[in-house]
């Protein structure tokens, strides 16, 4: 299994877009909302460590500017470069505020492509409902 070649390809090609002079990490996120559209994010690493975002909650944010409240997550996919890694604590929070809990997450994991649902990435997520 793996994701949509879309999500795969746009995640790729937004990686090399990243500014990340700090850690040399690339990532990139793809993401296709319940409307059908396509976002994507990369990191951007600021010299004040913590003010530093990722790849996903950047292609969050764009998909919330474009579409507004109703911006809900069908699927997402994030690759780095380099690395092999699944979202951090804080996109798996961010995710989860737009996301249902079957919603996949795409990443790398041994140099193949592995889903966990919302509700596995982040089974006790903060919510104020
Ligand atoms: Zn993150």
């Amino acid at each position: 299994m793996s994701p949509p070649t879309q999500l795969i390809e746009s995640a790729t090609e937004v990686a090399r877009k990243a500014y990340s002079p700090y850690s040399k990490v690339c990532v990139g996120a793809a993401l296709i909302t319940k409307a059908g559209a396509l976002y994507t994010g990369c990191n951007v690493e600021n010299a004040s460590y913590g003010l530093t975002i990722c790849a996903e909650r950047s292609a969050i944010f764009s998909g919330v500017a474009a579409e507004g409240a109703s911006f809900r997550i069908r699927e997402l996919a994030v690759i780095a470069l380099k690395l092999e890694f699944p979202p951090c604590g804080a996109c798996r929070q961010v995710i989860r505020e737009f996301a249902s809990a079957d919603t996949k997450v795409w990443f790398l994991r041994g140099g193949e492509w592995t889903s966990l649902t919302v509700a596995e990435l982040l089974p006790a997520g903060f919510s104020l409902a």
